[in-house]
């Protein structure tokens, strides 16, 4: 049974009786050592928050393990240090700074509505949403009727968010500083596969070929050219 049914006992309710005494139990232990020793995540997950993605199915996380923080597009705010209501912002900052995080992952996905949208607007009430997928601006491509030209851009936005990420100071230097890695990952919702963003050939590998998760080195590339715009179009 599904949330979307219309008619019939209230759906939702009933799933939160069941997890109280179906899945609670199971793991109450464990959820109360995550009260009584404080939560401890290594992983800050920033993903889209379209509704096939599924964080803890792709990792095989359970609770305590990863910090999440979701918006249409997976997209990360430029840092400029002024004291914006920024969700996403204050998450990075509360993961790094607080959490002392190890790596963060961000994760877009193909047939995405925002990078779609990102070509084809949005009502006009919807100002908020057209100033966000402004965000991904530098990762569009001249021509996008294709699906292949779809996936470029999902592809080209998740090394952007990347470069921005490592505009953040903390960021910045928890990388520098070998305590923190940078995963861009891009889910094939068909395939079941991430690929993974390969920093040296600047290319997305599927895991089931990569030889890692997609942990940098990242500076190098940062440095040695910065712009996503500069990736060869035949590495993505
Ligand atoms: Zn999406």
């Amino acid at each position: 049974m599904t949330l979307d049914t219309a008619t019939g006992p209230d759906e939702l309710l009933l799933r939160l009786r069941d997890f109280k005494s179906d899945y609670f139990p199971l793991h109450q232990q464990r959820f109360q050592d995550l009260v009584h020793q404080g939560q401890h995540p290594k992983t800050l997950f920033i993903g889209c928050s379209d509704s096939r993605l599924v964080p803890y199915l792709l990792t095989g996380a359970g609770p305590g393990e990863l910090f999440i923080v979701r918006n249409v597009g997976a997209f990360v705010p430029p840092y400029d240090g002024s004291h914006g209501l920024h969700g996403t912002t204050a998450a990075i900052e509360f993961a790094v700074l607080n959490l002392k995080v190890e790596r963060i992952i961000l994760c877009g996905h193909s047939h995405c509505g925002a990078i779609r949208a990102a070509y084809d607007g949005v009502p006009e009430e919807a100002i908020a949403l057209k100033a966000w997928l402004k965000l991904a601006d530098e990762a569009l491509l001249p021509v996008q009727s294709s699906p292949e030209a779809m996936r470029r851009t999902e592809q080209r936005a998740i090394v952007l968010q990347l470069e921005r990420l490592m505009a953040y100071p903390m960021v910045r230097r928890e990388v520098e500083a070998g305590r923190l890695t940078l995963h861009g990952w891009h889910y094939v919702i068909e395939d079941g596969e991430i690929h993974v963003f390969d920093v040296q050939s600047a290319s997305f590998v599927p895991a089931s070929l990569a030889t890692n998760s997609g942990t940098g080195p990242y500076q190098p590339y940062v440095e040695h050219d910065g712009q996503v715009i500069s990736i060869p179009e035949d590495a993505l």
